[in-house]
């Protein structure tokens, strides 16, 4: 059920909208703006229904700190106010509110509005989650790779923690779609992605399809030997699904990885940190496939010794 949060000083109005609505929204009332405001920031409301006179803090200036929070300027606003004028009206308008019901107001039309402007917001979410999904795997696409990443790195920048990130990619793809077809290549990429998605759980942890038969992740906070050591369980894993491969080229269809890892200097960038993982992939093609291969910023470098090439 979506939730909606109704911020009136007025016990016998907010009372009034919450029983118009209760049925259809999980409804939580409050009665000053401050608590309004600490609520908004708190939970995951799908509406906000805002009284516009209030004594502590009047519904104008409330929108208007909501507008200016990231966690909250998403929320649309409802103003429900006795001030019927066109300035007041407009002002609230300008400010964000998605739209405004005058008092006294009739169950229906607050239902009917209630219910529009609910309907959009699901709609917005459902096309910002597709913008940023890869729709093949699931998994995060480029976009959101690009955007998170550059965030995900001025904060271990902020706090000097190690930050690796790591490049994959299917061995001999080509060679796959050339004898099984690219429809059977799909699922396969479908199937890598899911596993290494399980395997880099953690909340820090971030994977995405970079393009075509590439995938990039970051991890935070870890070593890299422990980075190293993480990932080459990953290359394993992918492994031991034995997904045949054109018995050609290998057995198995496999993975080669590269990574990276240092503590981001305030003169480093992510993509450059990037560019060295990519390299290390480069480097794990070259040494034979199906391996690991890490570098540290200290040009430590680790390479996974296999046997069977
Ligand atoms: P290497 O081991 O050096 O990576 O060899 P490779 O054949 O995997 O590398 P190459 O870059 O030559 O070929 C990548 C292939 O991946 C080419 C393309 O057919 C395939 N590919 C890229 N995107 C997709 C996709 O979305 N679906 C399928 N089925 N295949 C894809
Ligand atoms: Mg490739
Ligand atoms: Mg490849």
């Amino acid at each position: 059920m979506e939730k909606i949060l109704i911020v009136d000083d007025s016990l016998v109005q907010a009372t009034q909208l919450k029983s118009i609505l209760e049925n259809d929204y999980e409804i939580t009332l409050v009665h000053t703006a401050q608590d309004g405001l600490d609520y908004a920031s708190s939970g995951s409301y799908s509406l906000i229904l805002l009284d516009v006179v209030m004594p502590d803090m009047n519904g104008f200036t409330l929108l208007k700190t909501l507008q200016e929070e990231v966690i909250t300027r998403h929320i649309p606003v409802i103003l429900i106010t006795s001030l019927a004028d066109i300035e007041h009206e407009q002002l609230g308008l300008t400010l964000g509110a998605v739209d405004y019901i005058v008092k006294p107001f009739h169950p229906l039309i607050v239902k009917a509005r209630v219910n529009t402007h609910i309907k959009l917001y699901r709609y917005r979410r459902q096309i910002e989650a597709l913008s940023v999904t890869d729709p093949l795997t699931g998994v995060a696409n480029r976009r959101r790779h690009d955007r998170y990443s550059i965030i995900k790195w001025q904060e271990a920048t902020r706090l000097q923690i190690p930050f690796s990130v790591c490049m994959f990619d299917i061995d001999k793809f080509k060679v796959y779609n050339d004898t099984f077809g690219h429809p059977a290549g799909d699922t396969v990429i479908t199937s890598v992605a899911k596993t290494v998605a399980s395997h880099l759980r953690r909340s820090t942890d971030f994977f995405a399809r970079y393009g075509g038969e590439e995938f990039v992740a970051f991890l935070v906070g870890d070593s890299a030997e422990k980075a190293f050591n993480h990932l080459k369980r990953v290359r394993q894993a992918v492994e031991d699904l034995h997904i045949p491969h054109n018995p050609e080229v290998s057995p198995w269809v496999t993975i080669s990885i590269g990574g990276a890892t240092m503590i981001p200097r305030r003169d480093s960038t992510y993509d450059s940190c990037l560019k060295m993982a990519d390299a290390m992939l480069y480097d794990a093609k070259k040494l034979g496939r199906n391996r690991v291969v890490w570098v540290s910023d200290a040009m430590k470098q680790w390479r996974e010794e296999r046997s069977d090439s």
